[in-house]
């Protein structure tokens, strides 16, 4: 196995902040963020990096991630946290709730001087929707360092894939923040894993 695959599958829970004043307070950190609409696959993708089972929880449920959840990587590399933002769009919640869940991942994206990357999740069948369109105008507006990463591959035929990959370049070519290509991933079927492992380690050096 690989030292970076070692790396990540040493990941451990840590805490989690329902409040800016719960957030982790390490000047010297860094970290990187996942962020993305209710049942994107965040939750799997994220189990996938770590190669463990159960580091995020995957349900059927929408609003299950309502606070935000830091993991330390491993400890070769000090001080290096992957974060879980909550999921946004949430059709069956009350509004009260995902607006405080948006005003955290807000105060998170744009006060976090530990942020290196943010990963934001698209769904492969949906491509970019209205309001993913909001975060990345968002995240734009803020210089938040942005990769696309979309969800589910496997879902789509391999004519799909390269017109949702030709679609979404054009798109991001438009958006100074974003820095690298897209990313199409399966967790289910572990398709390009390992690219974002790789992005990760790159953007924790
Ligand atoms: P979250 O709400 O964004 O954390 O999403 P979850 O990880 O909990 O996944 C939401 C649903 O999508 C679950 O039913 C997962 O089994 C399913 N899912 C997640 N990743 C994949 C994937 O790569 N392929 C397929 N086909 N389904 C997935």
């Amino acid at each position: 196995m690989s030292k970076l695959h070692k790396w990540l599958q040493k990941a451990t829970y840590i805490k989690s902040a329902y409040l800016p004043r719960d957030f982790l307070c390490n000047p010297q950190a860094k970290e990187v963020a996942f962020w993305g609409r209710s049942n994107v696959g965040k939750s799997s993708l994220i189990n996938a990096i770590v190669q463990q089972k159960n580091l995020a929880k995957i349900s059927a449920r929408p609003g299950k991630t309502q606070t935000i959840n830091f993991f330390e990587l491993g400890d070769e590399q000090p001080d290096r946290f992957l974060v879980d933002l909550p999921g946004y769009g949430y059709a069956q919640v009350d509004k009260k709730k995902t607006a405080h869940w948006d005003d955290l991942s807000h105060y998170y994206l744009t006060e976090r001087s530990q942020l290196q990357c943010l990963f934001l999740l698209i769904d492969a069948r949906r491509g970019f929707m209205k309001k993913d369109i909001e975060r990345l105008d968002f995240l734009s507006s803020y210089g938040v360092p942005t990769i696309i990463i979309h969800t589910k591959s496997d879902l789509l035929k391999k004519k799909q894939q390269e017109a949702l990959l030709n679609d979404s370049t054009n798109l991001i070519n438009q958006y100074a923040n974003i820095i690298a290509s897209p990313i199409l991933v399966s967790s289910s079927k572990k398709t390009n894993i390992y690219d974002i492992q790789k992005e990760i380690w790159r953007c924790l050096q």
